[in-house]
């Protein structure tokens, strides 16, 4: 298809068209590993499933499409995408990354690329201004998370671009939390794109996946080279349930941001509850930029109960019976976690509570259930 075609249309079409061999409107599962070769060198364009696997290749037209973007490429999970992007620098090289950020993309960097020689600065990136501060002539990669996990402030990615285009460095979004639905990092100026499309993109809680997506074809090159090199590449299976789950997309976003605002709204005016953190809120201290670069605001949500300590949290996440205590989010089902001792545990004490991470804090995955009945399970919990 070569019209240029809208979001919502994208997402069940874009890069796709009925299977070569007998009209398939849905890409089959190719479960091989290999390809028959007529003479040597001489194929259909696949060699190797590490390399390159029809399935695969249409997620990554499939997501390409989605971000407005020239190249997408796939990985066995999102952290694997992260290590991809990782190994496009040497020792020596600094990366300056969000200082509030989802706990295995920390570990990553300080546990494992640390020991490479690559040195990460984790910086609060609501002052842009601050961020120029650590850039360097050994600066290769500013590396966002918006909105960040758990706490779910917004970072101006338009603002990060032009600070990267100035210094002449690269900037990456995790777009995770958002999903091209919300928020599409390369219109606004970044030069990489990163998902756990086991979140909102695949949206079922069945396939751990990790996606990129670039614009410049070097750039996508070199990560093409890594993805064959280092082969941490997702199977057929996964690939074909991501591409499926990306087909309802936009209607799924819809409802999880619906049912994120019902959800919101109703722990506001909650007495028992302290504080409510979700961008759509006008007293969100980040609201405007929220507006300014996301379609809406999605149904991630923080809060912290009165009294607000680690007793009382866990007792009301226990009480619950429609919110599943679980990590991962993004499922159509909704889930809750207690990121102190889950998702944040790698991270030390002092780091958390000083991005927010307190004991108290609770984070919600809002599905897209019926909103009255996760409104009713709330009230039963936290009682
Ligand atoms: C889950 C998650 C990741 C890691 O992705 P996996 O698919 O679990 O490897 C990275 N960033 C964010 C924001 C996440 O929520």
């Amino acid at each position: 298809m070569k019209k240029k075609l809208r979001f919502n249309t994208a997402t069940i079409h874009g890069g796709q068209s009925p299977d070569l061999a007998y009209g398939a409107v849905m890409t089959p599962i190719y479960q091989t590993s290999t390809y028959a070769q007529s003479s040597p060198g001489d194929h259909k364009g696949f060699e190797y499933s590490r390399t390159h696997n029809p399935t695969r290749s249409a997620l990554e037209r499939s997501i390409a499409s989605i971000e407005n973007g020239h190249h997408g490429l796939t990985y066995a999970s999102g952290l694997a995408a992260m290590d991809a992007v990782m190994k496009l620098f040497s020792p020596g090289d600094e990366i300056i990354s969000t200082h509030d950020l989802y706990g295995g993309s920390y570990r990553l960097f300080t546990k494992i690329f640390e020991n490479y020689g690559l040195k990460f600065h984790f910086v609060d990136m609501q002052d842009p201004n601050h961020v120029a501060e650590y850039v360097n002539e050994n600066t290769k990669l500013i590396w966002v998370e918006t909105p960040t996990n758990p706490m779910m402030n917004i970072i101006d990615i338009r603002r990060m671009a032009t600070l990267a285009k100035a210094k002449n460095v690269l900037l990456a979004v995790d777009n995770t939390f958002a999903s091209p639905y919300l928020q599409q990092p390369l219109d606004l100026g970044a030069d990489i794109v990163m998902h756990s499309a086991t979140k909102f993109i695949a949206g079922h809680s069945d396939v751990v996946l990790g996606l990129l997506v670039v614009n410049d074809d070097e750039l996508q090159e070199k990560l093409a080279f890594i993805q064959n090199a280092s082969g941490a590449i997702p199977g057929p299976m996964d690939s074909f349930l991501t591409l499926r789950g990306i087909k309802t997309l936009h209607v799924r976003m819809q409802r999880h941001s619906e049912n994120g605002a019902v959800i919101a709204n109703y722990l506001k005016q909650h007495s028992k509850i302290e504080k409510v953190y979700w961008p759509g809120f006008e007293s969100h201290p980040n609201h405007q930029i929220a507006k300014n670069q996301m379609n809406d605001f999605g149904g991630m949500i923080s809060f912290i109960p009165k009294g607000g300590g680690h007793a009382t949290a866990i007792k009301i996440i226990e009480k619950m019976e429609v919110f599943t205590l679980a990590e991962s989010l993004g499922g159509v089902e909704s889930l809750a976690g207690h990121p102190a001792s889950m998702t944040h545990a790698s991270i030390p004490r002092e780091e958390r509570k000083k991005s927010g991470v307190v004991d108290g804090l609770i984070r919600l995955s809002v599905g897209i259930e019926d909103s009255q009945d996760l409104i009713e399970d709330l009230e039963q919990a936290i009682g």
